[in-house]
């Protein structure tokens, strides 16, 4: 009987298990569904998590090269985006910090006009901050404090904020490292240990301090029935039994994501998709599935408006520095040095010095040929007048206990498009592609602020050598590419993240967000996932129908 939900392996397959997934592996598992979680990454705890960047094969995620950690970086010709591969998603090394949009992002993209949006999200965020128990940062380190020092002397004091971050921490004044029963869900969650300020939140957080997914959404949806499959990669979803639109449900297929030989393929059926793999992932399989037939009718709008923010990363280095600067927590405070300059002060732990190798001397000048041989001028200068001074600057002993990263992002609503091509050079498959106008590389007021850092602090302003190299930005926050909109001919999925063209299926992350958030979006992501969650019937009441809008925006105005 195509009625009976108990035919099918599961009511919904989940894919991926990050901030969209974990919320959505919560919410239908509540409302009484069978739920499954296919998770590429695998499942970290404290006792497995790399000591320090040193463990590449801990940290990196790349399993052809025998790398199985939770972060990856994947190079397209306009930008590197950085993003985390986990059972928890990029919640196991993100920064944790989480900041909501200002009101006018609802106003802006392709989601403008098709909901209440201003009055409706704001009980989505508080649901979201509450789940992800987020608190303003109470422990500043010793950058923090020297990031405070230098706004307050370049005369931008008063835009200083210390971060609202998902970490338990102790209460003012106490030590952190305390072990407590579970002070988030009334006891239903994991015992907690507060922060001890050490740094290391984006090497995941082996004192059980931050507020990873696996330790709140996911960890109450498995402990409500979902069954999280680690190190499980979906390659294949079909509509079942010859109805195109996926009305009697879908088969879901899977291969092992680290074995090198026997993939270890399987099948599942179930009624309903989503697709939470993160706006790269869903990108990439979406692109794939409909390209090879499995699900033809997504919209041609796939890979329109991928928004990378416009981000630099530049620090300084205060050799022999008295105070150990990786103190505090990844992201403890920030500033605004004008109206669209925001600064964070970043760090890593002690010891988790691999980033030193990508930097180096800061260099001005225009992108380019010009950029590279003013960055090699300043470097044979540097080191024929002062050979000690330099090699000093530029080993990684000690980079982390003496370097303050400044994360620089600007709200521009730049955005580039993603193709499904096959390369030039390796024309036997297809890949995600970037095109359109390049993302600027370095944002002067930021250089500038860094080298008044650098002077402050008795130190040297660095750069990111790619960034010098090849005129490509590094992002953390990619975002769109399947984005919420009127209607097929403008986006994926509509006002209630369900995609255009199939039932019951839905997206769930951050390809969905339609404009350029202009903060941290894991926030945002979360919140979105518990609205479009919110709609969804009880199974009890379900009648498996339930499918894209086209919705006229000039009906809300
Ligand atoms: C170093 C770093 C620091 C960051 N710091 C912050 C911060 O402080 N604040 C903030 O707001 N954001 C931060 N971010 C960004 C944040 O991590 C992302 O915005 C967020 O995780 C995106 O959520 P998501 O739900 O879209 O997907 P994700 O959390 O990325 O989860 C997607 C999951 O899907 C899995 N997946 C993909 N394809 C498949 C497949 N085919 N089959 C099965 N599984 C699949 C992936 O392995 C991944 O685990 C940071 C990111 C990085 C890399
Ligand atoms: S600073 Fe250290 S203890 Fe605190 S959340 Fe980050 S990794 Fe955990």
């Amino acid at each position: 009987m195509p009625g009976d939900h108990r035919q099918y392996d599961f009511d919904f397959i989940v894919i991926g298990s990050g901030f969209g997934g974990s919320v959505s592996a919560l919410r239908l598992s509540e409302k009484g569904y069978r739920v499954a979680v296919m998770e590429m990454g695998r499942r970290w705890t404290p006792e497995n998590l790399p000591p320090s960047s040193w463990y590449l094969h801990r940290w990196f995620w790349e399993p052809a090269l025998a790398l199985r950690g939770f972060f990856r970086m994947r190079y397209f010709r306009h930008v590197t985006i950085l993003h985390g591969c986990a059972v928890g998603g990029g919640s196991v090394t993100y920064a944790c910090t989480l900041l909501r949009p200002p009101d006018k992002v609802w106003n802006n993209g392709s989601w403008k006009g098709l909901a209440e949006w201003q009055s409706e999200m704001p009980q989505h965020f508080d649901t979201a901050s509450r789940m992800l128990g987020l608190i303003e940062n109470r422990i500043l380190g010793p950058s923090d404090r020297l990031l405070k020092r230098v706004a307050d002397t370049v005369g931008v004091g008063q835009t200083f904020y210390r971060t609202h971050v998902a970490i338990f921490e102790a209460p003012e004044g106490e030590a952190g490292g305390k072990t407590v029963p579970d002070p988030f869900f009334s006891g239903e969650g994991p015992d907690r240990t507060t922060c001890i300020g050490c740094g290391g939140c984006m090497m995941g957080c082996r004192h059980g301090a931050k507020n990873t997914l696996d330790l709140n959404y996911l960890y109450l949806a498995e402990k409500r029935g979902a069954q999280v499959f680690a190190e499980t990669k979906v390659v294949d979803v079909r509509p079942l039994d010859g109805a195109a639109d996926g009305g009697d449900g879908y088969e879901v297929r899977t291969v092992s994501s680290i074995a090198r030989f026997s993939r270890h393929p399987r099948r599942f059926t179930c009624r309903g998709v989503v697709f939470s793999a993160s706006s790269l992932g869903t990108m990439e399989l979406l692109f794939h599935l409909k390209d090879k037939g499995s699900l033809p009718a997504i919209s041609h709008q796939l890979g329109r408006y991928v928004r990378t923010n416009s981000e630099s990363l530049i620090g300084v280095r205060v050799p022999r520095s008295n105070d150990d600067l990786s103190k505090g927590v990844a992201i403890g405070s920030g500033v605004y040095i004008d109206e669209h300059t925001h600064i964070e002060a970043v760090r890593y732990p002690e010891g988790s010095n691999t980033m030193s190798l990508l930097a180096t001397m800061l260099t001005g000048g225009h992108p380019g040929p010009g950029r590279v041989a003013l960055w090699l001028k300043n470097l044979c200068a540097s080191l024929l007048l002062h050979p000690l001074k330099t090699l000093r600057l530029l080993a990684p002993f000690r980079w982390a206990r003496e370097c303050v990263i400044l994360l620089c992002m600007q709200a521009m609503d730049d955005h580039i498009d993603m193709q499904w091509q096959r390369h030039a050079y390796w024309p036997f498959r297809k890949f995600l592609v970037s095109r359109g106008k390049r993302v600027p590389t370095f944002i002067p007021a930021a250089n500038e602020f860094a080298e008044k850092f650098a002077h402050i602090a008795g130190g040297t302003a660095m750069s990111m050598l790619p960034e010098i190299l090849f005129d490509v930005p590094g992002t953390a926050h990619c975002l769109g590419g399947a984005v919420i909109a009127e209607s097929p001919e403008h986006g994926v999925v509509d006002y209630r993240n369900r995609v255009f063209g199939y039932r019951n299926m839905y997206v769930c992350d951050g390809s969905v967000v339609a404009a350029n958030l202009g903060v941290n979006p894991s926030l945002t992501i979360t919140a979105l996932a518990e609205r479009a969650m919110s709609y969804i019937p009880f199974a009890a009441e379900t009648t498996w129908t339930d499918s894209a809008e086209v919705r006229d925006p000039a009906l809300l105005r």
